[in-house]
């Protein structure tokens, strides 16, 4: 007895970014069942993307690069490069204070391209 609607505008906020990215993913396919949450979902996810609005934690400057790296579990998963985690930083090209940002998904620019783009 599941309920049908997917999702409710308060629940957003609580949402996980894997989740909110794959709620995302699926409005696209569903848009029925995502009325009216879809632009919500989109401004949660500017939200937290923190290349957007960047302002370093420490200084406040706005100007940033950033740069991806992956850690892998070693062995031999590191040799075929299999399961390796991803990271970001975001890095203050002021005073070199970064963040460091963990994802799966290539993050950020590519989720938003997908959502802004055509
Ligand atoms: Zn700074």
């Amino acid at each position: 007895m599941k309920e049908r609607k997917i999702l409710t505008k308060e629940e957003i906020p609580g949402l996980t970014y894997d989740e909110l990215i794959e709620h995302i993913r699926l409005s696209k396919v569903n848009s029925d069942e995502y009325e009216g949450l879809f632009q919500i979902m989109k401004e949660e996810l500017i939200l937290r993307e923190p290349t957007i609005n960047y302002s370093c934690v420490k200084c406040s400057h706005d100007k940033f690069e950033v740069r991806e790296f992956r850690a892998s579990g070693g062995g031999l998963s590191a040799f075929f490069d299999i399961q390796s985690e991803k990271y970001r930083v975001i890095c203050c090209m002021r005073c070199k204070y970064s963040e460091l940002y963990h994802g799966k998904v290539s993050p950020g620019q590519q989720t938003l391209d997908f959502l802004f783009g055509g």
